[in-house]
């Protein structure tokens, strides 16, 4: 057993102390865990647009990571020290009714929470300096070389799996692939348009071509998406502000009435309304992703759904954390997924904000940055 158990580990951590502000190296004291809690030495993480979005500070953000268990609290019996986990934002208590119902992933528990910065066994939190509570985001706080996370939001992974590799499957590559796999499941020989060609999208189309989709119709508004989607079996592209009809009826114009399947990626309201109104009648199924703003309202004629067209919305792909992430690492294993395509850039933990500039000037589908480094 390490000589870290039960003690207080002093380690480095990226402190965002206020908005808009750069990420701080800073030595902080990572408490051990307590109940239902594992304390994870986090060897790789990488980033998306949901960190640095928050009202509570100081705070350690990071919630794509991979990293190995280095002790765990009291009544954790699935996780020992030296297994391999993913750190997930949201979680499987197992317990609830959306964790025993086999069509939910969205665990009444352990569900995303944005603006809790503290455990939920007692309401702290694990990182302090000089006493100093620093706040927790979304369960995980990857950017720290030790971190404190709740068992119900770590998957336990085959030790094999590179985890420079597959770190990127604890967020935004397992939604837009679960989303096309899991929700709108595509047939084979079908065509899927995938809206908005960002690193979901991207994952979105990864899961058509794993699906074996015969047409993989790319929407984004910036051409310059258009060139990186080719690696991802987008062969071809619509630009909606190239036409003066809407993007559905262009769609439609290309695909004989319409696309069997399509999965915004947007965030657009206009783009989740194109995405439903462009799949063809009698089976269409859209699947909407992009999170909306807080006013947006979806507006369609009902005859839409009457003619057999399916909307549908997903949740981290509708994956269950700790029951599938370890089957997505299994599909890298054997080469049904690739997940290379999608790391563009690396960088040591020192220089964690070169990796959001990366993202923010939108050169990065994904920055692995390696701890200790
Ligand atoms: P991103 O910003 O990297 O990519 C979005 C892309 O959409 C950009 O290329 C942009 O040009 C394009 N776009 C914007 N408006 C458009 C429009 N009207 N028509 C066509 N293209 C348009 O974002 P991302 O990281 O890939 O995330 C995509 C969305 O998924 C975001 O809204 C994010 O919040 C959401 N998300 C949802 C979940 C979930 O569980 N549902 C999880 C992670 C991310
Ligand atoms: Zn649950």
């Amino acid at each position: 057993m390490s000589s870290t158990v039960g003690q207080v580990i002093k380690c480095k951590a990226a402190v965002a102390w206020e908005a808009g502000k750069p990420l701080v190296i800073e030595e902080v004291e990572v408490a051990p865990p307590q109940a239902n809690e594992v304390r994870v030495k986090i060897l790789f993480t990488s980033l998306c647009h949901t960190d640095g979005q928050t009202p509570l500070f100081p705070r350690i953000f990071g919630h794509e990571a991979g990293g190995i268990v280095e002790s765990v609290g009291e009544g954790v019996t699935d996780l020992k020290p030296g297994d391999h986990v993913l750190p997930v934002f949201t979680g499987e208590c197992k317990e609830c009714r959306h964790c025993k119902s086999e069509e939910s992933n969205m665990c009444d528990l352990l569900r995303i929470n944005t603006d809790r910065g503290v455990m939920l066994t007692d309401g702290k939190s694990r990182f302090s300096i000089n006493g100093q509570p620093i706040y927790h985001f979304v369960g995980t706080s990857t950017f720290s070389e030790y971190t404190v996370v709740h068992v119900g939001c770590l998957a336990k992974i085959n030790p094999a799996a590179p985890l420079d590799k597959v770190c990127v499957l604890s967020c935004g590559i397992s939604t837009g692939l679960g989303a096309t796999l899991n929700v709108a499941k595509p047939k084979k020989g079908q065509s899927v348009a995938v809206f908005g060609l960002g690193a979901v999208g991207l994952a979105a189309a990864e899961g058509a071509r794993i699906a074996g989709a015969s047409r993989i119709i790319g929407v984004d508004l910036n051409p310059d998406r258009f060139e990186e989607a080719k690696k991802f079996g987008v062969t071809e592209f619509v630009n909606p502000k190239d036409h003066d009809k809407p993007v559905q009826q262009v769609l439609a114009d290309m695909t004989d009435g319409g696309v069997d399947r399509a999965v915004e990626c947007t965030g657009s309201i206009q783009a989740m309304i194109s995405a439903f109104e462009c799949v063809h009648d009698g089976w269409g199924v859209a699947v909407l992703v992009g999170v909306p703003n807080k006013d947006d309202a979806f507006k369609t004629h009902p005859m839409n759904l009457l003619n057999e067209r399916t909307l549908k919305g997903t949740f981290f792909g509708n994956y269950k954390p700790r029951t599938d992430i370890p089957g997505v690492v299994e599909k890298y294993m054997n080469k049904e997924l690739e997940l290379e395509k999608f790391i563009t850039h690396s960088v040591p933990f020192s220089e964690i904000n070169k990796a959001f500039d990366y993202m923010l000037q939108g050169k990065s589908i994904r920055c692995i940055i390696t701890m200790g480094a």
